[in-house]
């Protein structure tokens, strides 16, 4: 990509360690073609895209029709599949945060075109979304009647909130810490935060390695295990309340890997629906993580 500037880090996001050692070189095949290599942290594990686009040259690798979550166009059979897919999704986050937190004002991080917003407002909770990418920002306010604003920093001062989500969010987020301290700030007394993140320790991928479509770089900046969440929650505050599978991202993320592997569009959707599958059978039978992981914490009292 022209005029990208990279950054690199020299310790680790997560702990400081340092340092930083290769761990797996991965293509970014929706956007730039380019290749970005992924490191781990010697101290504790957590693995980062290093060097990374800087954050005035990652708005670029966004610009894609083919980047999904920022667009809401059914037009392929997986994509179609995939809306299919969101909408039950919707309600299964739905009835997950309703059961412990039946209202409030809820703020959901990253709300994309506001789907899942405008379903919890329908449900009635009071909602604010942030979201960073201006075309689905004009399109959450459009479609959804939401107050939706750019960035954390844009909130209105002494704002509080019941409940704060990130789907799939945190993978994307340059400094994970920062941002968890800000929600801390924005959650009132034992608010929840729930949080979606593709698991690198789920079958999938393993079996896909560098192919692995969660990987996602350089969008993905974070490639987080069970035990990275965790460690980073207990860290800033929260406690775990439960952890949960994701059953809808494998077969998603088999599709996609599939695709990239070279597959064709019926292929992939074939195999890459038994893989995922055949993932969330591990999963369920042999306790490995499902190939995204939701957590559900709760702000602690300082
Ligand atoms: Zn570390």
């Amino acid at each position: 990509m022209e005029h990208t500037v990279l950054e690199t880090l020299v310790s680790c996001p997560l702990c400081s360690g340092s340092p930083l050692s290769p761990a797996l070189s991965v293509l970014d095949h929706t956007v730039s073609k380019e290749v970005f290599h992924l490191v781990d942290c010697p101290s504790c594990g957590a693995r980062t895209t290093n060097p990374r686009p800087d954050q005035h040259s990652i708005s670029a690798y966004y610009n894609s029709p083919d980047y999904i979550s920022h667009t809401n166009t059914a037009q392929s059979l997986q994509d179609r599949l995939y809306q299919l897919a969101r909408k039950n999704a919707l309600r299964t986050k739905h009835k997950l945060i309703h059961r412990i937190r039946p209202n409030g004002r809820l703020l959901d991080i990253g709300c994309g075109t506001g789907e899942f917003l405008g379903y919890m407002k329908s449900r009635g909770y009071l909602t604010q979304g942030i979201e960073v990418d201006l075309r689905a920002r004009k399109q959450a306010i459009a479609n959804h009647n939401l107050d939706v604003v750019p960035n954390l920093d844009a909130l209105p001062a002494q704002e509080q909130f019941q409940v704060v989500t990130m789907w799939h969010v945190l993978e994307h987020v340059p400094d994970p810490k920062r941002t968890l301290k800000k929600i801390y700030s924005l959650l009132a007394d034992r608010g929840l935060l729930v949080i979606a993140v593709p698991d690198r320790d789920s079958w999938d991928a393993e079996h896909y390695g560098p192919d692995w479509a969660a990987y996602d770089v350089p969008r993905h900046l974070n490639h987080f295990r069970r035990a990275d969440v965790h460690k980073l929650l207990h860290e800033h505050g929260f406690s775990m309340i439960r952890t949960a599978p994701m059953w809808l991202d494998a077969p998603y993320i088999a599709m996609l890997s599939q695709r990239y592997r070279g597959n064709g569009t019926l292929t992939a959707l074939i195999v890459g629906t038994l893989l995922g599958l055949w993932s969330n059978a591990l999963a369920l039978l042999g306790g490995r993580p499902t190939s995204s992981t939701l957590y559900i914490a709760q702000k602690q009292e300082p």
